[in-house]
């Protein structure tokens, strides 16, 4: 459980600043080290004032609008540079939007009328904006709803004084610090400039950790009350391995900090002559060890670590940081990107996966009291058939360009594999009728992480090529434990009994019909748990790209004749 200890307050060097050390859960290994960049998520309060100036007024939204143009424009030159023209595009339309004098003469409107203030006829405006444009048929125009929250969101940010510091005003070296980051946030943090982040809030299997630990950042999250004990520019260093915090080092501590920082470097380099050889226990038995990756720029880090391929590729991360759905153009040319730097080496790429902890605001999902049990995944492809084609017509016309595996995220029925099957089948009759290549033999597999899938396993495996375990949620879902609440985080254990008779069932079913069984959740790059799974027989781990060659050391160290068996009520398993 994390906590905050203090765990002992002394006077530090020469700039006599107080030493404090603080504790949260380390996510993302390496040690950071630089000035802290906060990061405010207060969320903007808008009361309704009765003003005597109206002019006066008016003269304030002005100077927002003003400064909202100029935030844009930054924006967008921060965004073509380091993210793509593409995505760039998005500010300009904002910018577009703030010229509108229909749109910005309604909330003037408002206030000479009404003799309101400006935020408050921001908000009436975008309340009125926003029931119009919901109600028209015309896709375009439905997806503009999320652009006006947006540009509304910065002017009232501007009026309130509510400075949202924006990721892309990161210019130094930084580390970063969040009540908490979302994933599509942490997608964007820029890897060059940020040397680490530390949330408050967060727990080890959240999407932002597992970003964290793909693009090589060191993390820890769950520290709480952190940001009652800095500012912005202190020097504070961590370590994402155990989740140590210390605010204000002093020359020893940072002496000391950095000599761990050379070993875990010098460990990390020594591991680079695992790379070429081969993932094999001492009695003979080889895995395949693969890489999980978020986004196409990825795989270079992937392939950096010796990766044989990549299990598993969430390609929600593509519909993220975006202001609508990423057109099959585009899609295809990511998946593309990917299946052509792989070089025919097997890439597994996940449909769509939003729900739960990954939000994507432009589809419009509304809010759930319990989103991991509801309206995600493969729920939201089968639902939403549009959106479910266009992105297997792209993921079908890239497959030429090398080895792709498709697979379904949360299964938990036999007729969601049928139908899945059934659209992929659709698609594909079209694109032949459209004489648009494919390839014809493209591995099709389900992602096993609901008890459900691993209990009808033996049905499932008669139905597809491949299984992938998902433990993160596996292990949610079988102990009923939210993988995002730290309150009963003492309680997600993958090594639990319950998680491991299911993933055993999982491999033995799946081989009884000759499929290959994989692991794509975090457990498989767990230590002790790689020598059960090779024991239990598993076929591949896909594991963050950092991971792979340790877990490639613990395999060629092991034989599956010496694991210790587990079970029992205690969870252990060695
Ligand atoms: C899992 O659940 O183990 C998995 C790999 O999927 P995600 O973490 O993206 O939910
Ligand atoms: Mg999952």
């Amino acid at each position: 459980m994390p906590f905050l200890l203090p765990i002992d307050i002394i006077l530090g060097g020469k700039e006599a600043y107080v030493v404090i050390t603080l504790k949260g859960i380390g996510v993302s290994k390496g040690i950071g080290l630089g000035k802290t960049f906060i990061i405010k998520q207060k969320k903007a309060e808008v009361e309704k004032k009765t003003i005597k100036n109206y002019k006066e007024e008016i003269r304030r939204l002005e100077e927002a609008r003003q400064k909202a143009k100029r935030q844009l424009e930054e924006l967008q030159r921060y965004t073509q540079k380091n993210i793509g023209e593409d995505e760039s595009l998005i500010f300009e339309v904002h910018q577009m939007m703030l010229q509108d004098e229909d749109f910005i003469g309604r909330m003037k409107q408002f206030i000479q009328d009404e003799s309101i203030n400006a935020e408050y006829a921001v908000k009436r405006t975008q309340n009125e904006y926003v029931k119009i444009f919901s109600q028209v048929e015309d896709p375009y125009i439905k997806e503009r709803v999320a652009d006006i929250q947006d540009i509304s969101k910065r002017l009232i940010n501007i009026l309130t004084d509510t400075m949202e510091q924006s990721l892309s005003e990161i210019k130094e070296s930084v580390i970063i610090v969040a009540q908490d980051l979302s994933p599509s946030e942490t997608a964007q943090l820029n890897r060059e400039k940020v040397l680490g982040f530390i949330t408050e809030d967060g727990a080890e299997t959240s999407h932002t950790a597992i970003l964290a630990r793909t693009m090589d950042i060191p993390a820890v999250v769950g520290a709480q009350n952190i940001l009652n004990h800095i500012k912005n520019g202190d020097t504070i260093i961590f370590d994402g391995t155990e989740g140590n915090i210390v605010i204000h080092p002093d020359d020893k501590t940072k002496a000391q900090w950095i000599e761990k920082q050379k070993k875990h470097r010098m460990r990390v380099e020594s591991l680079d002559q695992l790379k070429g050889t081969k993932s094999i226990t001492k009695d003979g038995v080889e895995i395949k060890i693969n890489a999980n990756i978020g986004t196409p720029k990825d795989v270079e880090i992937a392939l950096k670590n010796d990766a044989q391929g990549i299990g598993l590729f969430r390609s929600e991360f593509l519909y993220m940081n975006k202001s609508k759905i990423p057109s099959e153009e585009e899609q295809f040319k990511a998946y593309k990107a990917v299946l052509e730097e792989m070089q025919n080496k097997p890439v597994i790429i996940r449909t769509l996966d939003i729900g739960g902890d990954k939000e994507i605001p432009y589809l419009q999902i509304s809010k759930e009291l319990n989103p991991f049990l509801g309206y995600r995944a493969i729920r939201i492809s089968l639902n939403q058939v549009d959106l479910f084609k266009t992105q297997l017509r792209a993921l079908l016309r890239a497959s030429i360009y090398g080895n792709l595996g498709i697979m379904f995220p949360m299964i938990s029925t036999l007729q969601e594999v049928h139908q899945a099957k059934r659209m992929i089948e659709e698609v594909k009759k079209d694109l032949i009728n459209q004489k648009i290549p494919f390839r014809s033999n493209i591995e099709i597999g389900v992602m096993i992480e609901t008890p459900a899938a691993a209990l009808i396993s033996d049905q499932l495996a008669k139905e597809v090529d491949f299984f992938s375990i998902g433990t993160n949620d596996l292990t949610q879902y079988t102990i009923a434990v939210d993988r995002m609440n730290r309150q009963v985080a003492y309680l997600y254990n993958t090594r639990h009994p319950a998680v491991l008779k299911l993933i055993e069932m999982t491999i033995k079913n799946g081989h009884k019909e000759n499929i290959g069984v994989g692991i794509c959740g975090e457990a498989a790059a767990d230590p002790d748990l790689v020598e059960i799974f090779v024991t239990m027989g598993i076929d591949e781990l896909s594991v963050t790209p950092g991971a792979i060659l340790e877990v490639r050391q613990v395999v060629q160290g092991m034989s599956t004749q010496k694991v210790k068996k587990w079970g029992g009520d205690t969870c252990t398993t060695k």
